[in-house]
């Protein structure tokens, strides 16, 4: 995950190198449409040029089809996707159906100025694809693109002018990052990567966050989502949902103390009255609970 700008298509392709799975981009998959001139090439070509974004249930039935191929049978890596809640969802119920569960969600963070000042000085060489930027890379000199050392045939992608870009920060801060990286927090599957500044420093802070395990406490994970968690799921994660729920069994039977008590006669202790005078935690617990998708987000790895 990560704002347009954030630099994830290209850490992605470290990723490839590194784990020889492919790069999954919807943006790509519908740039390609676009170029093939197919009814979804057409459809998509408006909305990603006002910034806007394509429907889930097309976005949907794309990636489903994209990770049903043989080749990402051994994992993948999905960049720009999913974008929505309802993506979201249908991922996690996906993935469960071809039994390829996450490993890791990573969140690129760039501040917003730099993103419009990455976006808007962005170029790409119409024959060779290449990508540069007005502002840190500008296109080579002398130019050697494809063959007979032809001059890069540079053009701005219509969704990189300076409007278009602010709308889709807006777009993905409300649509994405807010609910999306919501969804994710709660299987503690979620790691930040500082994503300003040079792209092999991002690359070093992004296997350095890999290598480093979880920033989320997997603590902060709701017991449902935990106990939904299937056994392959990493080691810290479990040990820490389990303390959880073993101290909300704990907490439950300190609160029936008094019921208790009162039925066999027994004086009630001060400490356990108090617990079960305080219905708002518990009604804030289980609202918590059932907000979290936990069945469907089940933090577990990749296919092996
Ligand atoms: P990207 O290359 O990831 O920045 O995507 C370019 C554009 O494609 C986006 O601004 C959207 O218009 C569209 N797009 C890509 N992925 C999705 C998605 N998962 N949901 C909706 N629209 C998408």
């Amino acid at each position: 995950m990560g704002a347009p700008g954030s630099g994830k298509g290209t850490q992605a392709q470290s990723l490839v190198s590194r784990y020889g799975i492919p790069h999954v981009s919807t943006g790509d998959i519908l740039r390609k449409e676009q170029e093939q001139g197919s009814e979804l090439g057409v459809r998509a070509k408006q909305i990603m040029e006002s910034g806007g974004y394509v429907d889930d249930e097309t976005m949907i039935a794309m990636i489903r089809n994209r990770l049903t191929q043989p080749d990402a049978a051994n994992g993948f890596i999905l960049d720009g996707f999913p974008r929505t809640i309802p993506q979201a969802e249908a991922l996690s119920k996906l993935l469960t159906e071809i039994d390829a569960p996450l490993d890791v969600v990573l969140l690129f963070e760039v501040n917003n100025e730099q993103l419009v000042k990455r976006l808007s000085g962005r170029r790409v060489c119409e024959l060779c694809k290449k990508v540069f930027n007005v502002h840190t890379a500008p296109p080579s000199v002398p130019p050697a693109c494809v063959g007979d050392r032809q001059e890069h045939q540079v053009v701005q992608r219509a969704d990189d002018a300076e409007e278009t870009v602010r709308a889709r920060l807006e777009k993905y801060e409300e649509k994405t990052r807010k609910p999306v990286s919501g969804f994710y927090s709660y299987t503690g599957l979620i790691r930040t990567v500082d994503a300003e500044g040079d792209i092999t420093e991002v690359t070093r802070r992004m296997f350095d966050t890999l290598a480093a395990g979880s920033s989320e406490p997997a603590a902060a994970a709701p017991v449902k989502a935990v106990k939904a968690a299937k056994p392959k799921a990493k080691a810290p994660a479990k040990k820490a949902a389990k303390s959880k729920a073993k101290a909300k069994a704990k907490a439950k039977k300190k609160a029936r103390a008094p019921a208790r008590a009162k039925a066999s006669g027994k004086p009630v202790k001060k400490s356990a009255a108090k617990k079960k005078a305080a219905p708002v935690r518990k009604g804030k617990a289980k609202a918590k609970t059932k907000r979290a998708p936990a069945r469907k987000s089940r933090p577990v790895r990749r296919k092996k």
